[in-house]
């Protein structure tokens, strides 16, 4: 059968938000003497007076070629309410992901010069590593942080075990069973070797696998799969996790799947998936007989591109070692999965897995963070967390990676929701901007009624769309007057059979539904927050958004948290966990009897 490629769809350009509006747009770029004389008639006085500083344009000279492909806006007074507004400014480092940087040059901003700027003079700092509190505390009300304080407590693997254990004590195993056995090095040593031997005893002739991994690398760099005692190895900084040896298997081939989530703030918690995401595959056969295989056994990217298998045409999966979410969904789909049910639990294991850290991270403002949640679906379609990695990798090696150039455009758009500033200038014209909401859907790889994720919702879409009326009454000036300063303050367990195993995903044809299934257009938890942000009027997040509920999409990214009105009274004022894992327990509870009901209607 043959399924649509995705990888080979040719992505296309969003592109962004070119704004040029009144003819103040000139392309007469002013020197930085003349450039508050160059404002409006009366406006530098009136900014003056209500203590407004204008950042002096220090710009280089923009050439004719560019002038003409990004139409730099500069400075120009909002008619309608009288607002400053200026080029976005973006200020990365040697480590910024250079697909973060062309995709903001797209959408008209401009690069943050250091030897010519002040430095003050930037709305958004993106880089691959963390900053210091200082640089936290210090950030102005118009900028924006890529990363929140605090957040390695996830995202290095032995506190992402120690947190989950915690809250698997807490509030039981049922909820945070998605976590393979860990035991941290040294700590755990004699706890370990206990349960390893115990196991052994159990199963007998029947071997039982582990996987050992170094606390803080990433790339499946210094892994050790072992079955045997001696050949394991221990070391400090180490974590020693159950290998899960069940793997749901595509064309024999292993998998796991990256998904992209976006917390937009901890204070109160907001969390946001997105609907797109990668599948990453292991470029040679599932083999337990050979342990050392790390072609077999890792899915990094990173590992499997540089293997003898990566460019050829593998039974099912194709070439190369990645497929977009939506194509790995719709594969499911094909074989009858319940692929909405698999969807659903995977945004409650990320629900759950923040929520571990969430009451432990400093507050902070004007601050975001993306995360890599790696996932490994078993063959009974379980998922399991495997980690948690902050700066996933946005480097564009293959074609099924240009939807990470959507994700970061969707990410901007979701971070300047309320507050989409200048960029969002002229999106009144609606030609456009529906060209580029056309665009924005073929580039994000394949969410048409053949290949749509389970989730999908088409009011929210619509709504979404229609954004841009509000965004230009809700552009507003570049330093905010009112602004007050940043303030530092403070599963479902397996029971749904699925009747399908991996040995007959990998052998058999994949048969077609035989009864029509319309595709599913509900969002599990979004939809509660419809009618709230339809009528939101907004200030920008990055002033105060405490007391409303969040916007319910932004591109791909769907909220996830808060899911419901309790929710969302249980993340202000303070976070209240055990009040938000009650509501997922019933949300579970829900979800397993109409699962019991369908089956009891399929019989
Ligand atoms: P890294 O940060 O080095 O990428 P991961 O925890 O993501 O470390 O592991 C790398 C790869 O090893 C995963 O992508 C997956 O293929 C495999 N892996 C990791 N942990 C397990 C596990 N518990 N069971 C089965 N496979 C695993």
């Amino acid at each position: 059968m043959r399924r649509p490629d995705l990888c080979s769809s040719t992505p296309t350009q969003v592109p962004g938000s070119l704004r040029t509006t009144t003819p103040a747009c000139t392309l007469n770029v002013p020197s930085e003497a003349n450039y508050t004389e160059q404002l409006p008639a009366g406006l530098g006085a009136r900014l003056q007076e209500a203590g407004v500083s204008i950042p002096p344009w220090r710009g280089r000279p923009t050439s004719t070629l560019e002038k003409k492909k990004r139409k730099p806006q500069l400075m120009e007074e909002d008619e309608s309410s009288g607002a400053l507004l200026k080029p976005l400014v973006f200020r990365v480092d040697e480590t910024t992901p250079p697909v973060v940087q062309s995709v903001l040059l797209e959408r008209g901003w401009n690069k943050f010069d250091e030897q010519e700027q002040n430095a003050e003079d930037w709305n958004l700092y993106w880089r691959t590593s963390s900053f210091r509190m200082t640089e936290h505390i210090n950030v102005k009300p118009w900028q924006q942080l890529n990363h929140h304080p605090g957040t390695t407590k996830l995202t290095r693997k032995d506190c992402l075990a120690k947190h989950l254990k915690h809250m698997r004590r807490m509030y039981g195993t049922s909820l945070y069973q998605f976590i393979p056995l860990t035991f941290v090095m040294p700590n755990d040593y004699t706890k370990f070797v206990a349960e390893y031997f115990q196991e052994r005893q159990m199963l007998g002739t029947k071997r039982s696998y582990w996987i050992c991994k170094p606390a803080e690398l990433s790339r499946g760099r210094g892994i050790l799969i072992f079955s045997d005692f001696k050949d394991f190895i221990v070391d400090d900084m180490y974590i020693v996790q159950k290998y899960i040896s069940n793997p749901l298997l595509i064309g024999r081939y292993k998998c796991d799947l990256r998904i992209y989530v976006c917390v937009t703030g901890f204070k109160p918690l907001t969390i946001y998936v997105y609907q797109e995401g990668l599948v990453r595959f292991a470029t040679e056969k599932f083999d337990l007989s050979n342990l050392q295989n790390n072609y077999a056994h890792l899915t990094n990217s990173s590992i499997n591109k540089s293997g003898a298998s990566y460019e050829k045409i593998k039974e099912v999966i194709g070439h190369g070692c990645k497929w977009t979410l939506s194509r790995f969904f719709s594969y499911l789909r094909s074989w009858d999965v319940d692929d909405l049910l698999l969807w659903k639990k995977i945004h409650r294991m990320v629900i759950l897995t923040i929520l571990a850290i969430a009451p432990s991270v400093p507050s902070a403002a004007n601050c975001f963070e993306l995360f890599g949640f790696d996932i490994l679906i078993d063959d009974s379609l379980k998922p399991w967390l495997l980690e948690v990695n902050c700066s996933p990798a946005l480097t564009l090696d293959c074609s099924t990676d240009v939807l990470k150039r959507k994700l970061v455009h969707d990410i901007i758009d979701l971070i300047y929701l309320n507050g989409l500033r200048n960029e969002g200038r002229e999106a009144s014209n609606t030609t456009h901007r529906n060209s580029n909401i056309d665009a924005a859907k073929s580039d994000r790889g394949g969410l048409d009624a053949h290949d749509c994720l389970p989730y999908e919702s088409l009011s929210f879409t619509s709504r979404m769309y229609n954004k841009h009326d509000s965004v230009v009454e809700k552009a507003v000036s570049v330093h905010p007057k009112a602004a007050p300063a940043s303030q530092l303050e403070g599963e479902m367990s397996g029971q749904e059979d699925f009747h399908l195993s991996t040995k007959e995903m990998a052998q058999s044809k994949p048969k077609r539904r035989s009864r029509h299934t319309p595709h599913k257009t509900l969002m599990p938890y979004a939809s509660l927050f419809q009618s709230h942000s339809c009528k939101t009027k907004t200030s920008p997040r990055v002033l105060s958004d405490h007391g409303k509920a969040p916007d319910p999409q932004a591109g791909n990214f769907v909220l996830v948290f808060p899911f419901n009105e309790a929710t969302l009274g249980a993340s202000r004022n303070g976070l209240n966990v055990k009040r938000i894992i009650q509501e997922l327990q019933k949300l579970m509870n829900k979800q397993h009897s109409q699962v019991v009901k369908n089956k009891i209607k399929e019989k």
